[in-house]
């Protein structure tokens, strides 16, 4: 067995080279990452149309610095799985009115009735009161193992007959009529959250989805949360799709994610109803449950966390080197301007967070409370004051006298005093530069500190 891992270090050996990416290069990463979906059960139709799109992305894009390209191919896969699954992550919408009303809907063993007492125990933790409204009456002992897990987490249940409990029993009654009951009975006694069990079947059906579509008009849901096994493989989409535009739910949840499936229903689901995965269901234990996140169901489905670490490594990597040469190219100059000075705070700003910028710089010269007073915000006014000044005053700071300082503060709209300490940090940096240039600007001089 090969992993993507090893299919695709074996690829990279092989690519080189620098400007853009060249369309074979890209469909050799491509293919592999196709078949890396695949066997992760992302259904054929949205393969096809993920692998176009990283295609495209892959095409206009130069060759980083830091990565070959078959790296940089999967960089861009990645970051494109994450932007499809986490677009839209979000919390659960809260009614203004409690109480809330959630609506659960699935297949007959997706996992529903083992998520409503796993929703309503993360709930109570939050503080919330939830309610659990038992309505598949469907299945025999149905009620029962929604009262059970109620139980294991000490959440009330509310029932159509509270005497049912017998195994071969199947409660009859309507269960629109119970879903509205179980509103009533959370407004009466003051729950702010109704968590409605509905029933399945085994495929999708007429009439189950007419019953899930007539509970959520009787009840109006602030969410509808569609409850997917991820181990449905390849008919993820049809299902979801059956239930998207039966049931028009809100959010999604995959279950059964501590088993063998490596997810790919998540990226079809998301892919064909757009709506946002909420959370994870992990196992048959009332804790087993997760708020969702993209980035690991990105390396899951794609099995390829190490790829992914190496890539990170190779960044970071070609952050320090370039680090160390703006340090250098710092060092080599002698006329060290207030236009050059505001140049490399903007370019400095750019990159990121100045304060990492700076740490990674060579040769220590400046001091951890250097660090510690910069802030990044001032650059703005930093460059308000420096616009205010003529050329002239830019490239000779030592004609700036009282008079011209204070109509440079009038100009951009700062006290004196501003000026006053900008002209003064200037003239610590221009110090600064010298001491590096006297000390050429290596990389990893030991420190110039005053
Ligand atoms: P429902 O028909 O949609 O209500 O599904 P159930 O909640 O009754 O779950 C069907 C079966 O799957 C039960 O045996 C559950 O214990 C099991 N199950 C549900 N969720 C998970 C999960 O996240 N992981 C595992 N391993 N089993 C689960
Ligand atoms: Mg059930």
């Amino acid at each position: 067995f090969n992993s993507l891992s090893d299919r695709l270090t074996a690829t990279f050996k092989n690519l080189g080279g620098k400007g853009r990416l060249t369309e074979a290069q890209i469909d050799g990463t491509v293919r592999e990452i196709r078949r890396a979906l695949l066997d992760a059960d992302v259904a054929l139709p949205v393969v096809r149309e993920f692998v176009a799109h990283v295609k495209e992305r892959a095409l206009g894009e130069e060759v980083s610095k830091s990565l070959n390209p078959g790296q940089q191919v999967v960089k861009i896969v990645n970051d494109q799985l994450v932007d499809i699954l986490g677009g839209e992550t979000r919390r659960l919408h809260l009614a203004k009115n409690p109480p809330t009303v959630i609506m659960l809907a699935g297949l007959q063993g997706a996992g529903k009735t083992t998520l409503a007492g796993k929703l309503a125990r993360h709930l109570k933790s939050e503080g919330h009161t939830p309610l659990l409204v038992a309505c598949d009456l469907q299945r025999p002992n149905a009620v029962k193992q929604l009262q059970v897990n109620g139980e294991r987490v000490g959440v009330p249940v509310y029932a159509p007959h509270p005497g049912v409990s017998s195994e071969s029993e199947s409660v009859t009654g309507d269960p629109v009529a119970v879903a509205r009951d179980g509103v009533a009975e959370a407004r009466a006694k003051l729950h702010d959250i109704v968590i409605v069990d509905t029933a399945g079947r085994l495929g999708v059906d007429a009439e189950m989805m007419q019953q899930a579509a007539d509970i959520r008009a009787a009840v109006e849901p602030d969410e509808v949360l569609f409850v997917i096994d991820s181990m449905i493989g390849q008919s993820a989409v049809e299902t979801a799709q059956a239930f998207n535009e039966g049931v028009d739910f809100t959010g999604v949840v995959l279950s059964k994610l501590d088993g063998d499936a490596r997810g790919g229903a998540a990226l079809s689901v998301r892919h064909v109803t757009g709506k946002p995965i909420m959370f994870a269901s992990t196992g048959e234990g009332m804790g087993d449950f997760e708020v969702f996140h993209p980035d690991r169901m990105a390396s899951r489905i794609l099995d390829m966390g190490d790829v992914l670490t190496l890539i990170e490594q190779a960044q970071k990597s070609w952050d320090q080197d370039e680090a160390q040469r703006m340090a250098k190219k710092f060092a080599d100059r002698e006329d060290f301007t207030l236009d050059d000075f505001l140049a490399q705070m903007q370019q400095v700003r750019k990159m990121g967070s100045m304060k990492k910028m700076l740490a990674m710089m060579p040769g220590s010269a400046i001091s951890r409370q250097q660090l510690e007073q910069f802030d990044e915000r001032q650059i703005d006014r930093i460059e308000a004051i420096v616009r205010s000044m003529t050329p002239h005053e830019r490239n000779a700071p030592k004609i700036l006298n009282g008079s011209r300082r204070a109509r440079i503060a009038r100009g951009s709209g700062v006290q004196v005093s501003e000026v006053n300490q900008l002209i003064e940090r200037f003239g610590e940096a221009q110090k600064m530069m010298k001491r590096m240039a006297a000390g050429g600007g290596m990389p990893g001089m030991p420190g110039g500190g005053p």
